[in-house]
């Protein structure tokens, strides 16, 4: 953290460089605000779209590269294996997602960055090709896995409208900036218009219950706020799960003007999904997953258990602990990529000093010939249900047992179901198509294959960790006012699995977290 917090500010620079269009204050200057979990304002911002410009500059700068020959790059190639070679990462394996040739790229040192897992949960705010199979693989090839089970569940995102419903979209966090949450105070009220609803039967709910953060309240705990007051019966929409996103008063306040140059393309984006004007009516909300803070484990130089092994981002356990505030995951990825890998990947290569690997070394062909067992395997199965209702069922099982709130009961109910439809997915599930062809449906079930196992993973881990702590809420660990109740005691430690083999459960390895400079204690939103 230390040393995210000191390289941050390069970020800004570096962003800027690559013709990033941050905000402006009429003098030229960066501008920032605040943003949920932080009273201050102090983070930098391009409107309601920060990663995606950021994500822009990034592309111009590697699209330079690779127009300068420096950078190679595959596009659409997906990494289905780790090639290890005595202990060491040696490359990986692809498949061609257009021809479907399996073949291999060989390195001194690996770097995955390869994203989150949130769609495990099927549903999620991520896109619809975030995976966990790059990680999972190289899990299985000896890299621990470190907290899987804490999941950011993000408290800002446009209600579930169906059942086949394959996304879920995120209202950006900012727009707690200026919206006020709230639902009716009486559960009768919750089917009339808002409009109609006065003032005094309306519930501002994190304004009431957290009065120094307000509306601001870090996401887990903004999150499970709207779960209770919809569980209370007091949820607004289809189904009752969605509380209102009021910008009412901010229009009253600042203009309809100023909201539309704040927040026009989200506010559009909202009417767009919903049908509904925000400028009018409250926007509803609902929380969905966002964001995984787990991932593989690595050490300060972002080095896995594998050495040679390096993995940047959401994919990596680093930096976030249990809970990731709004404005970090990039600042980490940034820094990651920018600032520590250049710097690190240099030193493992003075001191590992890789020997030449021959192509056809057998660790390299037995891996490849790994992926296309594995790929045959999934086409072979041949049965009738399609690859789409495993995963529904899969983010159905993870959402109601491993999801906002968890409890004992659950989470073994949820490690009985998944091995069983783990089992009816490799017995049952149809994949039309060949290998040798672009086939998404293919790419798809590989993907959900690894999900179904590391759900298990992610059970297992969230049944273990007696205590509730940031993304990680146990109903059986709490306040009496229902905050989370850490147990410090028992698990100030870093819960990094191995793999065990197939049909093993993994073993628990603990790295305790050791604070010097900070008191643990717990901190108070109210
Ligand atoms: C809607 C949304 C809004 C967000 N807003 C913010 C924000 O305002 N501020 C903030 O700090 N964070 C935000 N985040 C979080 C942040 O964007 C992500 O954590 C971050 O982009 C992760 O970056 P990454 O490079 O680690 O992974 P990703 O951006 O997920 O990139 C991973 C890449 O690896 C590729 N890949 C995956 N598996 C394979 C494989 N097996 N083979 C080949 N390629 C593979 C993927 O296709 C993808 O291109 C937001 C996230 C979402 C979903």
């Amino acid at each position: 953290m230390y040393r995210l917090a000191q390289i941050s500010v390069n970020i800004i620079d570096q962003c800027v460089a690559q013709g990033v269009p941050f905000a402006r204050e009429y003098g030229g200057l960066l501008a920032n605000r605040s943003f949920g979990g932080a009273q201050v304002s102090r983070t930098f911002y391009a409107r309601g779209q920060t990663g995606q410009q950021l994500l822009l500059g990034a592309y111009q700068a590697l699209e330079k590269e690779i127009a300068k020959g420096g950078v190679s790059m595959f596009p659409r190639s997906e990494m289905l294996d780790l090639i290890v070679v005595n202990g060491r990462a040696r490359g990986i394996v692809v498949r061609d997602e257009v021809s479907g040739t399996i073949e291999p790229h060989l390195a001194d040192a690996v770097v995955l960055a390869t994203g989150g897992y949130g769609n495990v949960f099927y549903l999620s705010t991520n896109a619809k090709g975030c995976n966990a199979t790059a990680i999972w693989r190289a899990h299985k090839r000896g890299a621990a896995f470190a907290n899987p089970c804490y999941t950011q569940i993000h408290p800002t995102c446009i209600p579930v409208a169906g059942e086949y419903q394959s996304k879920l979209t995120l209202m950006s966090e900012s727009l707690r900036n200026d919206g006020r949450v709230w639902v009716p105070k009486r559960r009768e009220d919750v089917g009339k218009k808002p409009g109609d609803i006065p003032e005094s039967d309306r519930d501002y709910y994190l304004e009431r219950k957290y009065p120094s953060y307000g509306n601001l309240s870090p996401r887990d705990i903004a999150s499970r706020a709207a779960k209770e007051a919809c569980d209370d019966g007091r949820g607004v929409g289809p189904g009752g799960r969605g509380v209102y996103l009021d910008f009412a008063d901010a229009i009253k306040r600042l203009g309809e003007d100023e909201i539309r140059e704040r927040y026009g393309n989200l506010f559009e984006m909202y009417q767009r999904i919903t049908d509904e004007n925000p400028y009018a009516v409250p926007m509803r909300i609902y929380p969905a997953v966002h964001y995984t803070m787990g991932g593989l484990w690595v050490d300060y130089n972002l080095m896995s258990t594998i050495p040679g092994l390096h993995v940047a981002g959401e994919a990596n356990f680093s930096d976030h602990g249990a809970n990731r505030l709004g404005a970090s995951a990039l600042m980490q990825g940034l820094a990651d990529g920018y600032f520590v890998l250049p710097y690190t990947i240099g030193d493992y290569l003075a001191t590992a000093r890789p020997e030449p690997l021959a192509p056809d070394a057998s660790e390299v062909k037995a891996a490849v010939a790994d992926v296309a067992a594995r790929t045959a395997r999934l086409l072979g199965v041949k049965g009738r249900r399609s690859v789409a209702s495993f995963h529904r069922e899969l983010g159905r099982i993870m959402w109601e047992h491993c999801g906002m709130a968890r409890d004992a009961a659950g989470l073994t109910q949820a490690l009985e179901l998944i091995p069983s439809l783990r089992e009816e997915f490799w017995q049952d599930v149809s994949i039309p198509g060949s290998g040798e062809e672009l086939n998404q449906t293919l790419e798809h079930a590989g993907r959900v294959a690894d999900f179904l196992e590391l759900g298990e993973l992610m059970c297992r881990d969230a049944l273990h960790r007696e205590e509730s702590c940031g993304g990680h809420f146990r109903t059986e660990h709490q306040t009496p006012d229902g905050e989370a109740l850490r147990n410090d005691e028992e698990f100030t430690y870093v819960a990094a699995w191995e793999y065990a083999g197939e049909g093993q459960p993994a073993i628990l390895n603990k790295e305790p977290l050791v604070f010097e400079n900070v008191k643990l204690a717990q901190r108070s939103y109210k």
